[in-house]
């Protein structure tokens, strides 16, 4: 018997299974598709991968602002997408290597049996039995009712997006959230035609409001359409219809390929046989270490439905293994000072709570109108032009940079950062609203010159 039997080889998987393999334990991971999950194969690397290419061929066409001349700039689709394969690929045989120690089987596995003490698998006729399970199957595209969806060849997931060997003359995004925007990025800066449709008033909702308005407005000038409060309610072949939210007015727009973003929901495949397994609004249910109401049942990653992030996941990983293996002191996760990135071009990054979350809290908290409790916390606001390392390396850019302080305890409830690379230095700023850091000990910390990061000190 195993010690423990993990469903789902993602990034909670494969953390989990070499954290448990480290300590010891006999642990068995079964995974039907390939190892890495969504996150290394349909997700965060291939868009990565694909995202930096256009990137380096939307860097190049605008050389001249940087005195370099690049003449007949131009890409080829098909080797942009064998280097994100070679990518996936090589990734994959690392992960492989840090699971050498775990017994892998490639296929669907299913519960067959749960006791308190034992727990029984069965892939094909084959039955496996551990002590303990995690569950980390992961979560699946959402499929949303609009009639003209099932069985249309135009319609892609993000999926098929990633895996098109050639590129449409036009798409139509339906979702302005992250995986909409990402995709937004690289059409739009490898010249195809984009139109974004968003069901609420504005993009990207969970990010601020400013720094999404500055975006919008770049992207908008770039020629990519934004249909915001807008619904769809009917596709027919290449046609989209919509109207605006709680109007008749609406309208039609056709495009080679419709891409539906509009959210993903957790991949319940295997658990049928669990039947008193407790869930709750977004996925299985957990206490803060990761256990679910079935003693020796772990969930970890977006199955949970928590924060559908790749890094949540491999960190609720770590929580539920330390659990199992009764570790102390006891690990819990600080939702709080989760980190989270659009990678659009230029990046927004955000840990902790934005400006209108932080109000919306203090409202809630005091009972009290926006102006009530304005002076419970402040802001702090820069353009990331008064980085020099910024300045040196984004030519007509401004960037923007906040910073949200409890005005109570002078501590940081978080930051929000527009421009490149905002991504590699949002971790610091995680550090700081984890740690409960106040301004005084923030300041204490020295940032290298010139990097794009002192921002975060220029901003106090
Ligand atoms: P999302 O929830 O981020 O965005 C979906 C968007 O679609 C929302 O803005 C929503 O208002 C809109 N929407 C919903 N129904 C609609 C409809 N019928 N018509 C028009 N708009 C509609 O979901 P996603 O972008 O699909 O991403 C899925 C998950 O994957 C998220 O949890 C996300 O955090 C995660 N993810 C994260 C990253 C990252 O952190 N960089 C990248 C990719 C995916």
């Amino acid at each position: 018997m195993f010690d423990l039997a993990i469903l789902g080889g993602g990034p909670a998987g494969y953390t989990a299974a070499a954290k448990a393999a480290k300590a010891g334990k006999m642990v068995i991971l079964f995974e039907r598709e390939a190892l890495g999950g969504t996150c290394l194969n349909v997700g965060c690397i291939p868009t990565k991968t694909l995202l930096y290419s256009a990137k380096q061929y939307a860097n190049a066409l605008q050389a001249d602002k940087y005195g370099v001349c690049a003449e007949k700039v131009s890409f080829d689709y098909g080797k942009i997408q064998l280097r994100k394969q070679k990518i996936v690929r090589k990734l994959a045989a690392g992960i492989r290597q840090q699971l050498k120690d775990v017994t892998i089987v490639t296929g669907e596995a299913h519960v067959e049996k749960y006791a308190a003490e034992q727990v029984t698998l069965v892939v094909d006729e084959t039955r496996y039995e551990a002590a303990n399970l995690l569950i980390c199957t992961g979560s699946v595209n959402f499929v949303p009712p609009i009639p003209g969806i099932e069985g249309n060849e135009r319609i892609w997931s993000s999926t098929e997006a990633l895996a098109a060997k050639q590129l449409p003359e036009s798409i139509i995004i339906i979702g302005g959230g992250v995986i909409g925007m990402e995709f937004a990025t690289l059409y739009m800066e490898l010249g195809v035609k984009v139109t974004v449709i968003e069901a609420m008033p504005r993009i990207l909702p969970n990010f601020d409001e400013e720094m999404v308005t500055m975006l919008q407005q770049r992207y908008a000038k770039q020629g990519v359409t934004f249909l915001t409060n807008t619904r769809v309610h009917e596709i027919k072949e290449d046609k989209v219809f919509f109207s605006e939210a709680n109007t008749t007015t609406g309208g039609m727009l056709r495009a080679d390929r419709i891409l539906v973003c509009v959210g993903r929901r957790p991949d319940l495949t295997g658990l049928e046989a669990l039947t008193t397994l407790e869930f709750d609004r977004r996925g299985i249910k957990v206490n803060d270490f990761m256990q679910t109401n079935l003693p020796n049942v772990y969930a970890a990653g977006d199955v949970t439905g928590k924060l559908m992030l790749a890094h949540v996941a491999s960190r609720q990983a770590e929580v539920a293994v330390g659990r199992m293996l009764k570790q102390i002191p006891l690990q819990r996760i600080a939702y709080n000072a989760i980190p989270s990135v659009v990678y659009s071009n230029p990046e927004i990054a955000s840990v902790g709570l934005s400006e209108s979350e932080a109000c919306q809290f203090f409202m809630e908290m005091e009972g009290k109108t926006a102006e009530q409790v304005a002076d419970k916390y402040q802001v702090h606001k820069l353009p990331m032009t008064f980085s020099g390392r910024f300045m040196a390396e984004n030519e007509g850019e401004n960037g923007l940079a906040k910073m949200i302080i409890d005005s109570r305890t002078n501590t940081v409830l978080g930051v929000q950062l527009y421009g490149n690379p905002c991504s590699e230095f949002i971790a610091a700023a995680a550090f700081a609203v984890r740690m409960g850091y106040t301004l005084p000990e923030f300041q204490q910390v020295v940032f290298p010159h010139p990097t794009a990061s002192e921002i975060l000190k220029e901003l106090l």
